[in-house]
């Protein structure tokens, strides 16, 4: 509908548009009808309305020239759909024929099929009259058996064609009622059949007919015969009644003629005489005669007999054929009702098929009012649809012009989109420079603030860890726990001392169940910062026996620090391959004795100095310290175990001497910006120091005295650094001892570093707890302030300085212990240093 509408608007604009050329301009060729002028000059405006329309603004980018090319095409396609529409009535034409020729059809078939109904008619007629003359002539038959059996199954025959005709009849109306597509052939088909049947009809009703005639043939013969056999028999009656007559006649004569005799004595005396001369002929005679009469009235009695046989044989033939006649009216009767019944069915379906036809008639009149219908829709939808068709055309104009337009405008696209791109390119790798830049500046500026933010924090950290109370603590109340934590503070611990609580806090307290793993996350940004250049250091100390060593090295199951750092390195390291390369390398050293050995070297007794390079640049260097270069975790275990039997191959008691000398483990990072060619190098120093506890002021002499002197001095020396560096002073006295000496480069500048006091909890180490406590309270408070407050502070106090309280005397657990015999040791170092040597993985690298 809404097509119609539009259509319809459509088609008013247009003809009124079209009024004003078509009265100006005649028709340019005489071929063309005014309508198709009108049409075109209507679809030309329309064309260009709609053009205006369509093209909106492109009409502008499009180019304006060439006007006549285009006003050519359009009256070429205007031409074009004239001739379309033209072919298009000339079809609709066509097809109103075709319409007809099909009414027509149908008219002239239903016709035809009347006439055969008519002549089917006739025909019944004809076998009704050839029934009734054929009965006629069955009158007076005598085999009526013969003719009711004939009869009878004539009767079922037509009974049966009756129903044949019945089923054609409900055939040819549903056929009717489908009004099949190809009715034509349907009709022509049925009538043929119906041609046929009536032909074999005749055929049957001739064949019948002929049948008859001979029946009739046979009943007039045998009529005939019997009436023959009956004059015979009327004649031989007559004959036999005549010889009786005759006879009875000659004996009453005779009889007469005896009794006259008899009546003349005399004359019968002569006469007997006579008769007796005479008597035996007489005699004789009479004796023949009576013979005779005896003979003839025996055939007399046989005559009567059979007369009275035929006589019954025609009263039962007389019956039989009163039966048979009363049969026949029966027959007649029934057949009289049959031809009744026959002939209204006959009707009836005379009635049907003229009512199918009638039906058939009026579908067809409803079918052809359709498709007149249809072809007015047609019509209509054919006159709406060219405005349509007017608008297509010129949108598929427009279309057209676009699409030969369009490789022009993608090749501009293209050019311009290309340009763009080679200039959002240029835009971003600008971008990627100049984030590139800022990158690095941010990375600049996150060290500074990472650093800012260690400083602030303290390069200084001090952490507390209290190692869980062990069977070694003892029983009783001696190996009571004094050591209590702040449940809201984990940087505060309490310390029960006489009956007293002390407090202390720390940056970070770490309780006897926190793990490895746990200590290690609050150390792990020291350890990465060694990636990026920085020097860190990492201190364990503690009395002994308070978890330095289980800190720093661990189990095996459950490494330290140290293998932890290397760990995370390797994995950082890996994580930074694709712009950093990296290598990392190990060495291991030994202060005993304020002595520097080298506990990867292959002389580990030799003594090393800490030396200036010479290089001028102020940096020390250890000459012949060994340094391994490490890939992964086995070669740090490798390295570790050299270490450890190299260490415990120089003393008698590895246990005790560990806790009397400093244990070094320096780790190496060396880094190179593949992009910038920056180079970069770290340094992160694992420590475990000596054990911090009071050797007895007293008691100690000898060897134990100066081990204990030694001791004193370095932590005392690396409590006066670590104070020096807090609290900014001009100097720095790193001299004082082998340990600070060798990390003056790690202890100066923007170097890390973390003490880890460690305390055991057990009432006997008290003393020992408390000392350490004060020690870690005292690095850590050292306050980072200006340079004019070192004066105001006192220099770093000594070990007894620390101690504040009474000396403790506790002995440190785990001394004692037995160790591997040195020869023993000095074997398996060997054979380790070999394997590491052969696989070559650890090369000596100098420092
Ligand atoms: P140090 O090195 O200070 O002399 P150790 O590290 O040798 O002390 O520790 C002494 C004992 O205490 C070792 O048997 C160690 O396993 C154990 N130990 C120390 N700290 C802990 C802890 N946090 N958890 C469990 N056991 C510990
Ligand atoms: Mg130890």
């Amino acid at each position: 509908m809404a097509l119609r509408e539009t259509a319809g608007e459509r088609r008013g604009e247009s003809g009124h548009q079209a009024l004003t050329p078509a009265t100006e301009e005649p028709p340019a060729s005489p071929h063309k009808p005014a309508g198709a002028t009108l049409v075109q000059a209507a679809s030309t405006m329309n064309l260009e309305k709609a053009g205006g329309r369509l093209c909106g603004g492109k009409r502008a980018s499009l180019p304006a020239a060439r006007p006549f090319p285009v006003i050519q095409k359009v009256m070429a396609s205007m031409a074009h759909l004239q001739e379309e529409k033209l072919r298009l009535q000339e079809e609709v034409v066509g097809l109103q024929e075709k319409l007809t020729a099909r009414e027509n059809d149908k008219l002239s078939h239903s016709l035809q099929l009347q006439g055969q109904v008519e002549t089917l008619k006739a025909k019944l007629l004809e076998q009704a009259q050839e029934i009734g003359r054929l009965r006629s002539e069955l009158q007076g038959c005598m085999d009526a058996e013969k003719h009711r059996d004939l009869l009878a199954a004539e009767n079922e025959r037509l009974r049966q064609e009756m129903k044949a005709c019945e089923g054609e009849l409900r055939e040819l109306r549903r056929r009717q009622q489908q009004q099949a597509p190809c009715q034509d052939c349907a009709h022509l088909q049925e009538n043929t059949e119906l041609q046929e049947r009536l032909s074999q009809l005749q055929r049957e009703a001739e064949e019948t007919r002929a049948k008859l005639a001979e029946l009739d043939l046979e009943v007039q013969q045998k009529t005939n015969r019997l009436a023959e056999v009956e004059l015979r028999l009327k004649d031989s009656l007559a004959e036999r009644a005549e010889e009786e007559e005759r006879l009875s006649r000659r004996l009453r004569d005779s009889q007469e003629t005896i009794a006259s005799l008899k009546s003349q004595p005399q004359q019968i005396k002569y006469i007997i005489k006579t008769v007796e001369v005479e008597s035996a002929k007489a005699k004789q005679a009479l004796c023949e005669s009576q013979s005779r009469n005896q003979y003839l009235q025996e055939q007399v009695g046989m005559q009567r007999q059979v007369l009275k046989e035929m006589e019954q044989q025609l009263q039962s033939s007389q019956k039989t054929a009163a039966q048979l006649r009363a049969q026949i009216m029966m027959y007649e009767a029934e057949l009289e009702r049959a031809h009744g019944q026959m002939l209204e069915e006959m009707q009836a379906m005379e009635e049907e098929k003229n009512r199918a036809i009638e039906e058939a008639f009026s579908r067809a009149q409803v079918e052809m009012k359709a498709v007149h219908e249809n072809l007015a829709g047609v019509r209509t939808n054919l006159l709406t649809l060219q405005p349509a068709l007017r608008t297509l055309t010129h949108d598929y104009n427009s279309l057209k012009r676009q699409v030969r337009d369009f490789p022009l405008l993608l090749q501009e696209t293209l050019r311009s989109a290309r340009a763009e791109i080679s200039q959002a390119i240029e835009e971003v790798h600008n971008t990627n420079r100049e984030l590139l830049r800022k990158y690095r500046r941010e990375l600049q500026l996150r060290k500074k603030c990472h650093n800012e933010l260690v400083r602030l924090k303290g390069n200084i950290r001090v952490f507390g860890r209290v190692r869980p109370i062990m069977k070694e603590d003892g029983e009783g109340p001696e190996a009571a726990n004094v050591v209590t934590f702040d449940a809201e503070d984990d940087a505060v611990l309490h310390l029960l001392h006489k009956g007293k609580q002390v407090s202390f806090e720390l940056d970070k307290v770490f309780p006897p169940q926190a793990s490895q793993e746990e200590v290690f996350q609050e150390v792990q940004a020291l350890v990465t910062s060694c990636i990026d250049g920085y020097n860190v250091c990492i201190f364990a100390y503690g009395q002994t026996g308070a978890g330095k060593t289980y800190t720093m090295e661990g189990t095996a199951a459950n490494p330290g620090i140290n293998q932890r750092a290397l760990q995370l390195l390797f994995s950082e390291v890996r994580g930074k391959a694709a712009d950093w390369e990296y290598a990392i390398s190990v060495s291991a050293a030994e202060i005993y004795n304020e002595a520097l050995r080298d506990l990867l070297g292959k002389e580990p007794q030799e003594k090393l100095e800490i030396k200036l390079c010479p290089d001028g640049s102020g940096q020390l260097y250890v000459p012949g310290l060994t340094e391994f270069s490490v890939q992964s975790v086995e070669d740090i275990n490798k390295v570790f175990e050299f270490g450890h039997v190299n260490r415990a191959t120089e003393c008698t008691n590895l246990n005790e001497h560990s806790s009397r000398s400093h244990a070094l483990l320096i780790v190496t990072v060396r880094g190179l910006d593949r992009s910038t060619g920056l180079r970069t190098t770290g340094k992160l120093n694992l420590v475990d120091l000596a054990g911090s506890e009071r050797v007895g002021r007293s008691g100690a002499e000898g060897s134990r005295l100066r081990e204990a002197q030694h001791i004193n001095k370095s932590l005392s020396a690396l409590g006066d650094v670590i104070y020096a560096l807090r609290s900014r002073q001009g100097h720095v006295p790193f001299r004082n001892s082998k340990l600070t000496y060798l990390l003056q480069d790690s202890l100066s500048g923007d170097s890390k570093t973390l003490m880890m006091v460690q305390v055991s909890p057990a009432e006997k180490n008290t003393s020992e707890t408390l000392c350490s406590l004060k020690f870690a309270e005292r690095v850590r408070s050292v306050e980072l302030g200006p340079v004019s407050r070192k004066a105001e502070l006192a220099s770093w106090p000594s070990q007894e300085q620390l101690e504040g309280d009474s000396p403790g005397t506790s002995a440190p657990p785990g001394r004692g212990h037995a160790s591997p015999s040195p020869g023993q040791l000095s074997s398996r170092a060997a054979s380790i240093r070999r394997k590491l040597q052969t696989t070559g993985k650890l090369r000596p690298v100098p420092v």
